[in-house]
C-alpha cells in the first residue's frame, strides 16, 4: 500500500503564508530581545568562505583556531592555496574531516585564481545577489548554505543562510514543515522574511542561538523557552 503523502509535510504547515511571516517576525523579536543583536562580520569574502568551508560539523572555537592557524602558518590566503596538502592538513587538524576541508580548500582557491587572476572576491559584493549566488554555488563542495552565509555575513546581501540549528528550530516552531530538507528551507523560510539583509541576519543568528542554548537536537529545553505560545512541537508534548 502507498502511504499517503501529507503535501504540508513538504512546505509550509499552514496555507496561511500571513500568519507565518507574523510568526517569524515575533520569533526575532522575542530571541533578539533575549540573546542581543549581533554585530557584522568584518571578515572580507574570501576569508569568510574558508571560514564556512572549516565549520561543518565544527565549533566555532575549533573553526576559528583552524583559520587563524591557517594565516599564521602560512601568512595569505594564498599562501594556504600554493602549500603542499598535506601541511595544509595538519593545520588544520582540529576541525572534523580536515582530510576533505584541506584539498578542497585549495581546489576552490585555485578554481578561483584560475577564474578571477586571484584570491579577491569582493566583487560578489556588487553584482545581484542572484548573480552573486550563481557564481559562488558552482564550486564543488559549496552549497546553498555557505553561498548565502558569505554573502549575507560579508556582503550584507539578503540571503538566508539556513544550518542544523535554524533548520531544527524553524521546524519544531512550525515555519516549515516536518520533511523539509535543510537546502529546501532556505527558499521557504527566506520567503517568510522581509527582503532586507538586518532583518535575515537577526532571523538567522536568533534561531541559530536558541537552537544551541534551548531548543537543542535531543531533549530540547521547553521549560526555559520564551516562544512555547507560538511552537507545534510544544502543543504536541503538552496535550
Ligand atoms: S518550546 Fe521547546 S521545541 Fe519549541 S522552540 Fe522552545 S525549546 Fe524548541
Amino acid at each position: 500500500m502507498v502511504a499517503r503523502r501529507n503535501t504540508a509535510d513538504y512546505g509550509y504547515p499552514t496555507p496561511d503564508i500571513d500568519v507565518l511571516m507574523q510568526k517569524a517576525l515575533e520569533v526575532t523579536r522575542r530571541l533578539t530581545e533575549l540573546y542581543g543583536a549581533s554585530a557584522w562580520s568584518q571578515k572580507d569574502p574570501m576569508s569568510m568562505l574558508v571560514d564556512i568551508l572549516l565549520s561543518h560539523r565544527t565549533r566555532d572555537e575549533q573553526t576559528a583556531a583552524a583559520w587563524g592557524n591557517l594565516l599564521k602558518q602560512f601568512g595569505s590566503w594564498e599562501g594556504v592555496r600554493d602549500a603542499p596538502t598535506s601541511e595544509v592538513e595538519k593545520a588544520i587538524a582540529n576541525v572534523n574531516w580536515p582530510e576533505v576541508k584541506a584539498p578542497r580548500i585549495q581546489a576552490i582557491m585555485r578554481q578561483i585564481t584560475e577564474e578571477r587572476g586571484d584570491l579577491n572576491l569582493n566583487f560578489l559584493c556588487e553584482l545581484p545577489v542572484a548573480e552573486a549566488a550563481a557564481w559562488l554555488n558552482r564550486f564543488e563542495g559549496v552549497g546553498p548554505k555557505t553561498t548565502a552565509c558569505v554573502l549575507l555575513f560579508s556582503c550584507q546581501l539578503p540571503l538566508l543562510p539556513v544550518d542544523v540549528h535554524v533548520h531544527r528550530v524553524s521546524g519544531r516552531l512550525g515555519l516549515i514543515g516536518k520533511k523539509v530538507t535543510a537546502d529546501n528551507a532556505h527558499a521557504l523560510l527566506q520567503a517568510l522574511l522581509p527582503n532586507d539583509a538586518r532583518a535575515i541576519y537577526d532571523f538567522h543568528k536568533a534561531l541559530l542561538r536558541h537552537g544551541q542554548r534551548v531548543c537543542v537536537y535531543e531533549h530540547p529545553r521547553c521549560g526555559k523557552c520564551v516562544l512555547t505560545d507560538m511552537c507545534d512541537y510544544y502543543r504536541t508534548i503538552v496535550k
